[in-house]
């Protein structure tokens, strides 16, 4: 398909302007560019095929099942985007005068009250733009704590060997030495290799529970014990927190910290790097160091209150993605504590049925109950016919199933991370396993016909290695 750029013919326009009516103004010369800016010329009618083309490339939770473990895709509410798409929030200024915006810092103030109830934490900053910047602004408040409590010498982190990519990554971003534990046989934290690991020089431990393979991990009070003996503090990745939600509380396991992915577990439409919100809830000890400015609410008026003395200071513009605090603060809403409840259960019961479906032909990962993912692995299936979980991946896509987590966690070699949601019906679950059986039939049959899939997409496989080593992110134009 070729480019916009390509499709454009000099001189060609989407719309026409009234003639001018004011006096033209001339810049001065040292303002002008030196060449015009390189934009696409193209009609109305051009640019609609173009971006409806693309847009039928694309696939979404709208088009169909997208099990992705840990990316929780499940299906957002259209209502959320009528809330958010209301003249009175999407007309506003972020310096509009306070007395003007009280509805807006209503909201703020009332979604942070319901996270903080939901998590089990005193404190919320709905700052940070997703998950990972959610994780660096905790990590801040981490090393914070520890500094004005003068223990400058805490400077590791420590991280399961299970967890997801950016734990590791935050804790480098933030200078911070990270030291990997193994888990043991079940996906759990290995205790005495915890214990081995804790010591002085310990800042926090980096834990998401369920696992990323799972598993809840039933140790997580002795794991506390063991992390705040040693004076770290415990972290909760609640990237995780879709199946535990209204029924347990990172606060109530003893977590000190937690960062949530509204764009995961509340229903706000991810993926293709839309906005998102990693808001960061704390224990009341790390409170002092949250970010600025604060939604506060004295005699029913609400305000926007500066980070103390002890602040990290200012982590986004302004107060976050306000937007996507509205469909968050929709989702919670119209749910209400029970539904919440529900959607947890039956995220967890959804991913049960897959996997009871599944692993009599898979060798699963997880026990006997998982949480609301699951890991199946293609180990056998490689040996006996050579077929990878990359090569499943790509077979479901010419299925019209969006492929599950691969590769993750790395401690599952060969691994389908399957993530189905609360909101799939067993139709779909049934659909996708029939599915699922009949390529694994298919691909033992005839493996070498199976490694050509996909054949229905416009690209079929790419060199994964230079595509992740040399991608090509910016378009040269073939004139420049
Ligand atoms: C998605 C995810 C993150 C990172 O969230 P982003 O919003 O993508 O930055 C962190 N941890 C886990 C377990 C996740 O699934």
């Amino acid at each position: 398909m070729k480019t916009i750029f390509e499709k454009s013919v000099p001189g060609r326009q989407a719309l026409s302007l009234p003639e001018c009516d004011v006096p033209l103004y001339q810049l001065s010369p040292e303002l002008l560019r030196e060449k015009p800016l390189r934009f696409p010329e193209v009609a109305e009618i051009d640019l609609v095929r173009h971006y409806t083309a693309l847009s039928k490339r694309a696939y979404g939770v709208d088009d169909g099942f997208y099990p992705l473990g840990s990316c929780t895709m499940k299906y957002n509410p259209k209502l959320n985007e009528e809330a958010a798409n209301l003249p009175g929030f999407t007309g506003i200024h972020p310096l509009q005068e306070q007395k003007t915006l009280q509805g807006a810092l209503k909201l703020m103030y009332t979604l942070g009250a319901k996270l903080a109830e939901i998590t089990g934490m005193d404190q919320i900053t709905l700052q940070p733009a997703a998950g990972a910047h959610g994780e660096y602004t905790a990590l801040q408040l981490i090393r914070a704590y520890h500094l004005d409590h003068g223990n400058p010498q805490r400077n590791k982190i420590i991280v399961p060997d299970s967890a997801h990519g950016t734990n590791p990554a935050s804790a480098a971003m933030n200078d911070y030495i990270t030291v990997n534990i193994p888990s043991g046989p079940d996906g759990c934290v290995d205790l005495e290799a915890l214990k081995a690991a804790v010591g002085e020089d310990t800042a926090a431990l980096m834990l998401t529970n369920p696992n990323t393979v799972g598993i809840f991990d039933k140790n997580i009070r002795q794991i506390a014990q063991i992390v705040h003996d040693a004076g770290g503090l415990l972290y909760y990745d609640g990237a995780n927190l879709n199946p535990i939600m209204g029924l347990i509380r990172p606060g109530d396991m003893g977590y000190d910290v937690v960062h949530l992915n509204l764009h995961k577990t509340f229903s706000t439409p991810h993926g293709g790097g839309g906005p998102g919100s990693g808001p960061v809830g704390c224990k009341a000890a790390l409170a002092p160091y949250l970010p600025g400015p604060i939604v506060t609410e004295k005699d029913g008026v609400y305000s926007l209150t500066p980070g103390g003395d002890k602040s990290i200071g200012t982590v986004k513009t302004f107060y976050g993605n306000f937007l996507v605090m509205i469909k968050a603060l929709a989702y919670i809403e119209t749910l209400g504590a029970e539904g919440i409840r529900l959607a947890a259960q039956l995220a967890a019961l959804n991913a049960n049925y897959m996997m009871a479906r599944l692993k009599g032909h898979f060798p699963a990962y997880s026990s006997d109950i998982c949480m609301h993912e699951f890991v199946i692995s293609c180990e056998k299936l490689k040996e006996e016919v050579g077929i990878t979980a990359l090569d499943f991946a790509k077979a479901l896509i010419d299925r019209g199933i969006h492929p599950p987590t691969i590769y993750f966690p790395l401690i599952v070699h060969e691994a389908l991370m399957f993530e189905p949601t609360e909101t799939e019906s067993k139709q779909t679950l049934d659909q996708a396993c029939d599915t699922i059986l009949e390529l694994l039939r298919e691909a033992k049959a005839d493996p070498a016909a199976f490694k050509q899939h996909p054949v229905k997409m416009p690209i079929g496989r790419p060199d994964e290695v230079t595509a992740a080593r040399k991608p090509i992110l910016v378009y040269t134009p073939a004139s420049s």
